[in-house]
C-alpha cells in the first residue's frame, strides 16, 4: 500500500512530518511518498525553487526510511493536476493499493479539481479531519461518501482504489505561510521545523521577503 501526501512544501514543516508519522502508525503503508507539486493549479506558485523544496524535504526525512520523495510533478511541465499524477502512478504500480492523503479542507473543494471523479477510480482517498472542522461538504461529496466511505482501513490495503476513509489527525499549529513570515521577520522558528531545514533556509537566504 502506497500513500501519497501532496503539498507545496514551501517549506516542509513539523505539521507535515507529524501527519506523515501519525498516518504511518495508523495504517500499514509500505511506503509513504511526499509529493511536492510543480505548478499548483489552485494557488500562487511556490516562493522557493524546486531544488530548494526538494533539498529541504530530503533533510526533513533523513533517518525515516518509510518516507520517500516522489518528484514526478516537479519534473513535469504544465499545471500539476492530481488526476494526471495518479494516472502516472497507477501505470507504474499496476494494481497495488494507492492512497491519496488530503486534508478535509482540500476534500471539501474536490469537485473543483480537474476530472475529480476519476480520482476515486485511480486511488483510495484518505481524508484527514482535524478535531472540530466546520466546513460541510456539498451534495456531490455527500454522494461520494455514501458510495465509497469505509470505516474498515483494511479495505484500503485489500484493493487498488475506490474507498474513502476519514481519519482524525490531531493538529500541529503551523503552516508554511507562518514559517515564511517568521523567516522574513527574522524571528525564532525552532518550534516549527527541523533544525536541518531551518539551517538550509538560512544558508540559502530563502524567504527573506
Ligand atoms: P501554506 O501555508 O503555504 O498554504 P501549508 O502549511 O498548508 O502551506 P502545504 O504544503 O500546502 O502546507 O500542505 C500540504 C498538505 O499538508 C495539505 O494537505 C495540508 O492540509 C497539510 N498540512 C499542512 N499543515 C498542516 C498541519 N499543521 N497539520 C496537519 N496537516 C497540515
Amino acid at each position: 500500500m502506497i500513500g501519497i501526501f501532496g503539498g507545496t512544501f514551501d517549506p516542509v514543516h513539523n505539521g507535515h512530518l507529524h501527519v506523515a508519522k501519525a498516518l504511518s502508525k495508523a495504517l500499514p503503508f509500505d511506503e509513504l511518498r511526499l509529493l511536492p507539486c510543480g505548478e499548483p493549479a489552485h494557488r500562487a506558485p511556490p516562493k522557493a525553487s524546486v531544488d530548494d523544496r526538494i533539498g529541504m524535504l530530503q533533510l526533513a526525512i533523513e533517518g525515516m526510511p518509510s518516507l520517500l520523495i516522489d518528484e514526478r510533478e516537479v519534473r513535469r511541465q504544465g499545471p500539476s493536476y492530481m488526476v494526471d499524477t495518479l494516472a502516472s502512478l497507477r501505470k507504474e504500480l499496476g494494481d497495488e493499493s494507492l492512497v491519496l492523503i488530503i486534508g478535509w479542507d482540500a476534500f471539501v473543494g474536490l469537485p473543483r479539481w480537474h476530472r475529480w471523479q476519476q480520482i476515486i477510480e485511480l486511488a483510495h482517498l484518505l481524508v484527514m479531519q482535524r478535531p472540530g472542522h466546520s466546513v460541510e461538504p456539498g451534495g456531490e461529496l455527500v454522494q461520494l461518501l455514501q458510495q465509497h466511505q469505509t470505516d474498515d482501513v483494511s479495505e484500503l490495503a485489500g484493493r487498488a482504489s475506490g474507498s474513502v476513509s476519514l481519519q482524525t489527525v490531531d493538529a500541529v499549529d503551523v503552516s508554511s505561510t507562518e514559517v515564511r513570515a517568521r523567516f522574513a521577520a527574522k524571528e525564532d522558528v525552532s518550534d516549527l521545523l527541523p533544525v536541518a531545514v531551518s539551517a538550509y533556509i538560512k544558508e540559502q537566504h530563502l524567504y527573506l521577503s
